[in-house]
């Protein structure tokens, strides 16, 4: 995807002005080029100590240089501060890499990006850092994502998942998985070559069989996992839901005043829906609020109930507001009907006002209960809603501690499903006694669907995908 002989070098800290900037630079010319633009101080070892990939010197692999980088035309000083080298393969990229360590000045940064690149390097491209640590197996493929996440994460929830999948722990758990897989390909093979021939037993009876379904049971154990992974690392979806005029506005604005969740500065507005960031408890919520869609036609009302319903299917939590004022109609009934399948709590507004029905007369409408009475306009209940709220983040935050592996990706989930839709087609080969070399096609492509997770299978245009939405210098 990206050319790997060359040097690469980018300002892998953030745009703009602090207190330290890092200057990346890796490759094999990492450290000739570094010789030829940093001067170190005395006292500070000389940094020809340390070699080149090709021609190592024995001492440390790592090591802090104390110093001035110098544009060696003219030798003009540009700035003093740290060089430190890290020798490959013990390095972030598997490569020789340079960092320097200077002053956070955007004009000083550029020069020395500059100056690295006269002398031979070339500006990385975004991703290309932790592409070359890929390619050079420091990490596989779900990990390189993990980082990302880590690094785009906005909330402590998203960080600590992302930092779990970056120590491996979702690689090995599919590792184990492909040893398993592995063996049983390897045995239907020799079934299919010597098998017959031979006639050579490769399985106990029912071994097959019992192996298929331990491994599907596995499969399916950490898919079910991906529903509340999904909430970790893109957030907790909840809509508020209800007829119009309910107060879901009203309710959207109170609950963004409350003071223990955390209003994130990434506030998303979809065609149709208004949707803010909270953070609660550590973890990232979405909070949708369906009142754009408000019905002015026969069609626009059909599409808003259709959207509404659409919003609804992919929501964690469902809230819906009822309007406590006027009695209940058959526009509650269509909003029941959008959300009785969802885990929803129903909450009676404008309890300010007389109340037009009792928590009896709604239960007895709808089989469910009233969750509680609130007020948006006095804020009354209010912290009830939030506390609804609280329990469906804890109960993510329990799945997390429950389980040592979780699902967060939804590209992790795509592959791990087509695993396990090629394991039960190889489970009902063998029970139906299929020819081998068909149960063999089905194992491979299981193989091959966790291969994907981690990157050891053709996936060029995944790699591209992803690397992407790197940002230049990672
Ligand atoms: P939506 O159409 O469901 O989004 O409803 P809004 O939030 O826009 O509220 C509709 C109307 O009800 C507005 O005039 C609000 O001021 C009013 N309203 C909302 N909540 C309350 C409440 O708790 N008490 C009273 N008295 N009025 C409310």
């Amino acid at each position: 995807m990206y050319p790997l002989e060359d040097t690469i070098v980018a300002v892998s800290t953030p745009p703009g002005r602090g207190a330290i900037g890092i200057v990346r630079l890796s490759g094999p010319r990492a450290f000739e080029l570094a010789r030829r633009v940093f001067r170190p101080w005395a006292g500070s070892p000389p940094s020809r100590d340390v070699g080149t990939s090709e021609a190592p010197v024995p001492g440390p692999v790592r090591r802090v240089l104390l110093g001035t980088f110098v544009d060696p035309a003219g030798d003009e000083p540009i700035d003093t501060g740290f060089l430190v080298l890290f020798r490959g393969p013990r390095s972030f990229t598997g490569e020789d890499v340079a960092e320097f360590h200077l002053h956070g000045s955007p004009p000083v940064l550029q020069a020395v990006v500059d100056t690295l690149v006269r002398l031979g390097a070339r500006p990385a491209q975004p991703g290309e850092f932790t592409y070359r640590a890929f390619v050079h197996g420091k990490v596989d493929l779900a990990q390189a994502e993990a980082l990302n996440d880590l690094i785009q994460a906005d909330t402590l929830w998203q960080a600590r998942s992302a930092l779990h999948h970056l120590r491996g722990h979702l690689s090995r758990t599919l590792q184990a998985w492909k040893e398993d897989l592995i063996e049983l390909v390897a045995r239907y093979e020799a079934a299919v070559d010597f098998g017959e021939a031979e006639n050579m037993r490769f399985f106990e009876p029912g071994e097959a069989e019992r192996r298929l379904d331990d491994l599907i049971r596995r499969v399916g154990d950490l898919l079910a996992t991906y529903r509340q992974g999904r909430a970790l690392r893109e957030g907790l979806r909840v809509i508020i839901v209800g007829k119009p005029n309910a107060g879901k506005s009203s309710l959207f604005n109170a609950l963004l005043r409350e003071p223990r969740a955390i209003v994130t500065p990434l506030p998303g507005t979809t065609r149709d829906f208004i949707t803010e960031r909270l953070v609660v408890d550590g973890l990232a919520v979405e909070l949708v609020d369906t009142a754009g869609v408000r019905p002015t036609s026969e069609v626009v009302e059909r599409l808003g109930v259709e959207r509404t319903l659409q919003q609804a299917a992919s929501a964690d939590l469902v809230l819906w507001v009822l309007d406590g004022s006027v009695p209940l109609d058959a526009e509650d009934d269509a909003v029941y009907e959008a959300v009785r399948e969802k885990t929803f709590r129903a909450f009676r507004n404008k309890a300010d006002r007389p109340t037009a029905w009792t928590p009896e007369a709604f239960a007895a409408r709808y089989g469910a209960c009233l969750a509680g009475s609130i007020s948006c306009a006095t804020g009354a209940g209010i912290a009830d809603v939030m506390d609804a709220i609280r329990a469906a983040v804890r109960a993510v935050q329990q799945t997390w501690r429950d389980h040592a592996v979780v699902v967060t990706n939804a590209r992790h989930e795509a592959c791990l499903r087509r695993a396990r839709k090629a394991l039960q087609r190889a489970r009902y080969g063998v029970q139906t006694q299929a020819p081998e070399p068909i149960v063999l096609e089905d194992l491979r492509a299981a193989l091959r669907a966790l291969d994907e997770v981690t990157g050891e299978t053709d996936v060029e245009d995944i790699l591209g995908r992803i690397f992407a939405q790197f940002c230049i210098g990672k």
